[in-house]
């Protein structure tokens, strides 16, 4: 096969660094692409359109690499990698942004906050806006923003034929509708998006613990929390076998997020560590996001929660966490929705879950990562080797 035609970097199987980049963030996903080619601009990704026609090859497009499933990576086929297409361009004037399809959230919110405004994001600093944002995307501010792809104005796009279009409310808007929540991979490859800002300058940063004596309480009281919550706050929340955790933003006052977190705060086995303060947006970005670990291997699945859970049935769910193998490596995961989520109508984009209360997730890690693992297959590195 002549790679020769793709533009942009190349990498195959033969170059050193291919072993470590064809990797994506969950490092169970284990698949050999006949190439990954690193696009800096929209004609190197059009030209890898054009050549994966010419030559019958089927296309994967990456980002940040997040998927849990390894959607952005297959074996035999061509990855169309954005990672070098991440600038970020802040118009002050207008309040938006335009960010590149290959940006990571982490030099999102810490570029945007140079200007004073916070980003209506995910958690983990190293997703890419890209998967991000064409699933939907909760986080910290959802219940009072939306969801990340609500924020969304415009889009660029290179369709099946290699041409670059945009879509938005006015142009191509069915494209844009699907392009908000129906997941990437689907409708071209997305080359920028343009997103409406928020001024912000201070959040109250909740960061709650207990230990698991209290998880059937907990969650009891979660469920019912939800049903009136003021839509201000964010929260995502869980246990192990060993503890339990609740990680939020509330747009207000660190009083008023206290009244408002009062029974939590009442359950027994809170840890001394526990947190609500007042703080800059960014600083409790960091704060959330310095949580997560380098990559492992895992398994993850969720579903969207309509109903109460019975007693009986939250029984059961701790439970099964309690009867994994292992010591502490199975969660359950609760990331709250409505607000200003389900204040949008449900034909609004293709987004599809506006009235669940809740995401309920479950997480399981194995044979994690030893920090010699981690520097031998070090990303930053591999990139490096590349020269780029
Ligand atoms: C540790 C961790 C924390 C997370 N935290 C959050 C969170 O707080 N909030 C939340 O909502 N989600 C969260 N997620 C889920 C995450 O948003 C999704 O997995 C998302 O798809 C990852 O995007 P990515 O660009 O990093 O992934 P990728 O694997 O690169 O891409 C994901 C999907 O989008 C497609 N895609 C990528 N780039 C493009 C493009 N340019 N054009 C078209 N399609 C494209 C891919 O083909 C793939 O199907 C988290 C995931 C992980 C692993």
């Amino acid at each position: 096969m002549n790679f020769n035609e793709l533009t942009g970097k190349v990498v195959t199987p033969s170059d050193k660094a291919y072993a470590v980049l064809r990797l994506e963030y969950n490092l169970a996903i284990n698949k050999f692409p006949l190439a990954i080619v690193y696009c800096y601009n929209s004609v190197d990704v059009s030209n890898a359109i054009k050549w994966c026609k010419k030559n019958d090859v089927k296309i994967r497009i990456r980002a940040g690499g997040h998927n849990y499933e390894g959607y952005s990576t297959g074996t035999d086929v061509l990855v169309i990698d954005t990672t070098y297409m991440n600038k970020i361009y802040i118009d002050t004037k207008s309040n938006v942004v335009k960010i590149q399809a290959g940006a990571r959230l982490g030099d999102i919110y810490s570029k945007l906050a140079e200007h004073g405004y916070a980003f209506n994001g995910g958690t983990c600093p190293s997703v890419g806006i890209s998967g991000l944002v064409l699933g939907g995307g909760i986080g910290l501010s959802c219940r009072n923003f939306g969801l990340v792809t609500d924020d969304l104005l415009e889009i660029q796009v290179i369709n099946q034929k290699g041409n670059i279009i945009t879509a938005n409310t006015h142009t191509n808007s069915q494209l844009f509708w699907a392009c908000r929540g129906a997941g990437g991979g689907n409708f071209g490859v997305v080359t920028s998006y343009t997103f409406k800002l928020h001024k912000v300058k201070e959040v109250t940063l909740i960061q709650l613990r207990w230990n698991a004596s209290s998880r059937e309480k907990f969650f009891y009281l979660w469920q019912n929390w939800l049903k009136t919550l003021d839509r201000r706050i964010s929260c995502f929340a869980g246990f192990g076998k060993k503890d339990i955790y609740m990680n939020g933003f509330f747009y207000g006052t660190k009083f008023e997020a206290e009244t408002i977190l009062k029974d939590f705060l009442l359950l027994p086995g809170l840890s001394k560590n526990s947190l609500i303060k007042y703080v800059p947006f960014i600083e409790a970005v960091q704060a959330v996001g310095s949580i997560y670990g380098p990559p492992n291997r895992f398994k993850s699945t969720g579903r969207f929660v309509y109903k109460d859970l019975s007693r009986k049935n939250i029984k059961k769910i701790i439970q099964y966490v309690d009867l994994s193998p292992g010591k502490d490596n199975c969660y359950i995961r609760l990331y709250s929705l409505g607000g200003a989520i389900s204040q949008v109508p449900s034909n609004y984009s293709a987004y599809y879950y506006r009235n669940a209360k809740y995401i309920i997730g479950i997480l399981s890690e194995w044979e994690k990562m030893t920090m010699k693992d981690y520097t031998r297959i070090g990303f930053q590195r591999s990139l490096n080797m590349l020269n780029l």
